[in-house]
């Protein structure tokens, strides 16, 4: 039977929702931490983590998630299934969560860990390729296509990074691009230009990904509606990520242009009282060993902040 008011409410069971729980529970703290899904977040998407520490022959997402899990069950975490549909501030000292099913809850701390979701293409094969062979994370990930020619989808900051980035372990890197020019800043621009291994496909959208048990190819068609065939052998959609901040105050919590939510370094966002970790803050890195980081400080500025209301 869950209360109707913590001291903590942590907003999300993702990794930095994960981690926010276990450090919550071994410090004994009256928390709760609220799920939509099933905990593990965008990493029960992942196939296989082969970059967070103490797993040096990697790990599958699953079990990553379950460990994770398991390590804050040991402390007793305290969860609930449940969708936050709103969060309200209106009385800073005292915040609201109101419930899927129209029920209150209340916290003297919040933090938020709702996480991110990577845009996708939504083209034919995407959805059926994840994870054999597309991918949306170049840092991730970039290792398995050692020697292969890959495809790059986007052209801002971070499909260009990343197109660099894959040039240490792909043969070749296509990135395609639905403009005539790239968003990403000039020096990144400059770079990928120089980069001998990376070639581009302008004015180009893709209009599916082939392949049985792995990709095999994209379909493409340009601005002329000309169509043609590339085939490479592995796709990185870098077309972005979006927050999942539909439950949340924006402009209380000063979201950035994209909705993302800024904090200092201890994860404190504008409201006393109201931490955010993970890709749902405003940063340039978002990675599961980052999230787990900012879960751990985001409840150490909780403790804090509990201490100073005695
Ligand atoms: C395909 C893919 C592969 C990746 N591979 C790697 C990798 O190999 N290595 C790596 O370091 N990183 C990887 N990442 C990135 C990594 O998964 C994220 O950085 C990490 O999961 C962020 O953790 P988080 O807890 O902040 O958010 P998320 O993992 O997004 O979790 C947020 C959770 O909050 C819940 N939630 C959201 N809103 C609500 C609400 N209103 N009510 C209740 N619950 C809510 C969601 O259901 C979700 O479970 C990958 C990402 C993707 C998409």
């Amino acid at each position: 039977m869950q209360k109707k008011h913590y001291e903590l409410v942590i907003l999300g069971g993702g990794p930095a929702g994960l981690s926010a729980g276990l450090y919550a529970a071994r410090a004994r703290l009256d928390h709760v931490l609220i799920e939509k899904g099933a905990t593990g977040g965008q990493v029960l998407l992942t196939d296989w983590v082969d970059n967070y520490p103490g797993f040096p022959e990697g790990i599958s997402g699953f079990d990553l998630v379950d460990k994770m899990t398991a390590h804050a069950k040991r402390f007793d975490l305290n969860t609930l299934m449940t969708q936050v549909s709103r969060v309200d501030f209106s009385d800073p000292k005292y915040k609201r969560l109101i419930l899927d099913d129209g029920s209150e809850m209340s916290c003297d701390a919040l933090i938020i860990c709702t996480g991110a979701s990577a845009n996708t293409l939504n083209v034919p094969g995407e959805h059926d390729l994840r994870g054999k062979g597309v991918s949306y994370c170049g840092t991730c990930d970039a290792p398995f296509y050692r020697n292969m020619h890959v495809a790059v989808i986007g052209g801002g900051n971070t499909a260009i990074q990343e197109a660099e980035y894959l040039t240490k372990f792909a043969s070749r890197v296509t990135v395609i691009h639905r403009r005539d020019e790239l968003r990403a800043t000039k020096i990144l621009q400059e770079i990928a230009f120089a980069n001998s291994k990376i070639d581009f496909i302008w004015n180009s959208r893709v209009t599916s990904i082939e392949g049985k048990n792995g990709v095999e190819g994209v379909n493409l068609i340009d601005t002329s509606g000309k169509t043609s065939t590339l085939a490479v052998e592995g796709v990185f959609v870098l077309i972005g990520v979006t927050p999942n901040n539909e439950a949340l105050p924006l402009d209380l919590l000063q979201a950035d242009k994209w909705g993302f939510i800024p904090t200092d370094l201890e994860t404190r966002t504008s409201i006393p009282g109201v931490m955010a970790a993970g890709d749902i803050r405003s940063k340039a890195v978002r990675q599961i060993v980052n999230a787990v980081g900012e879960g751990a400080t985001a409840v150490l500025a909780a403790e804090a902040y509990l201490q100073s209301l005695k």
